[in-house]
């Protein structure tokens, strides 16, 4: 694996000024967080550097203000929560007389900078922005994994700019990755579900050169199954895209990738909760009218008999419409296999993206994986086997 640079490596920081680039793009709901995971994230990482009495400078950005200041995107409403996650008082500092104020600040001090992306270069990933940032801090730590995927000024060119290293969260992150996808102990499984084959077509053709068994479920395996010459009824298919999924088919033969995709599955006929149409049935029963909304329990069975055989697994969509019971059950209950199997020591497990991780809460066993991902596009881009250019500025050069 690349090498980054980490805390251990950052030295006496009493009296310096370090930069963290945090993600504190929190949802709010009548001006208060209404979600504080992501603020939870930095905690690690913010507390250590003050505790060696670093003057904390937390950069971050905060909705989409397009480069122009407001108070609706002001990240002044977040220091609040903030302060009370990390049990300490924090600052806040407005880029209008950023220098002097940054200038008063005692070690230890934490304060969170005004929205980055108040600086239209922000997302151009401009120099000039970069050298703004760089003006104020003497040292450079990327903790959030979920901005890395882009370059911006923030989290790519500042890093060219100061010594540079990865915070405990990022740390954390890149590891549980790289020992699920970079360097893996096989067997490796992937399970990859959600609604549709398009959103996930990079992540498929990915996934079939580097995995063992390649799990396919959700909505996107409709569009694999009517490939195959399976009627699927009324289910969300991309039709389209059949002969794509051909080829996805093809490649992980070609790698030696067995791909599972289901034989039994809960339909219905309408789209809600405990329908009355409800019905279990083989894929060749679906009838005209039908949808497929769940993988069914033979099949459920027999992926969890493949997971035990299997010493890494990474997780991205749901294996059913999870939101309407009954339609949760599948996932439900492969979830709770991948964490027993996690929990007994056999199994590396990964999962990410914005349903999974509800759906493994709705599971109950998401502290039971080895490391769920919150990071939303950044993890599927790494589940796409790109190199996130956030990470790849941290790289020791
Ligand atoms: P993630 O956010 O974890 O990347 P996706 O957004 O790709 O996952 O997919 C999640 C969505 O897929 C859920 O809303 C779920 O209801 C839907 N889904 C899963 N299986 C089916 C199915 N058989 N038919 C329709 N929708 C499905
Ligand atoms: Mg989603």
């Amino acid at each position: 694996m690349a090498q980054f640079r980490t805390l251990d490596d950052i030295g006496d920081v009493a009296g310096k000024r370090v930069l963290v680039r945090e993600d504190l793009n929190v949802p709010m709901q009548d001006g208060r967080v209404s979600d504080d995971t992501r603020l939870r994230a930095t905690v690690p990482t913010v507390s250590e550097l003050a505790d060696k009495g670093a003057i904390v400078l937390i950069l971050a950005h905060f909705g989409r203000p397009k480069g122009q200041p407001s108070a609706e995107y002001s990240l002044a409403q977040v220091v609040p929560a903030y302060a009370a996650v990390l049990g300490r008082p924090v600052r806040y500092i407005d880029w209008e007389g950023v220098d002097d104020a940054v200038a008063a600040l005692r070690p230890g001090d934490i304060a969170v900078l005004e929205n980055t992306r108040f600086f239209g270069g922000e997302e151009k990933n401009d120099p000039a922005v970069a050298d703004r940032f760089a003006r104020l801090g003497d040292r450079y730590v990327n903790d959030a994994f979920s901005a890395a995927h882009r370059a911006h000024a923030s989290t790519e060119a500042l890093a060219h700019r100061l010594p540079a290293y990865a915070g405990r969260a990022m740390e954390a992150e890149l590891k549980a990755l790289q020992k699920a996808l970079g360097d893996p102990e096989r067997p490796v499984a992937a399970v990859v579900g959600g609604a549709k084959v398009s959103t996930k077509l990079e992540v498929l053709r990915h996934l079939v050169a580097k995995v063992d068994h390649l799990i396919i479920g959700g909505g996107m395996a409709n569009t694999f199954l009517a490939a195959r010459g399976v009627d699927v009824g009324k289910s969300l298919c991309e039709h389209d895209l059949e002969a794509t999924a051909l080829d996805i088919l093809d490649a992980a033969e070609r790698a030696s990738c067995t791909v599972h995709l289901p034989y039994d599955v809960a339909v219905a006929k309408e789209f809600a909760p405990h329908p009355p149409s409800l019905r279990m049935c083989n894929v060749h029963e679906v009838a005209a009218d039908e949808m497929i909304l769940d993988v069914g329990a033979a099949a459920v069975e027999a992926l969890s008999d493949v997971l035990k055989t299997c010493h890494t697994l990474v997780w991205n969509g749901p294996l059913g419409a999870f939101e309407m019971p009954p339609f949760d059950a599948a996932t439900v209950a492969l979830a709770r296999t991948a964490a027993a199997l996690t929990q007994s020591g056999g199994l590396v497990s990964v999962a990410g993206g914005g349903d999974t991780v509800a759906a493994l809460n709705h599971a109950g066993v998401a502290g039971d994986f080895t490391f769920v991902s919150t990071a939303g596009g950044a993890f599927l881009e790494w589940m796409e086997g790109k190199a996130l250019p956030g990470v790849e500025a941290l790289e020791r050069r």
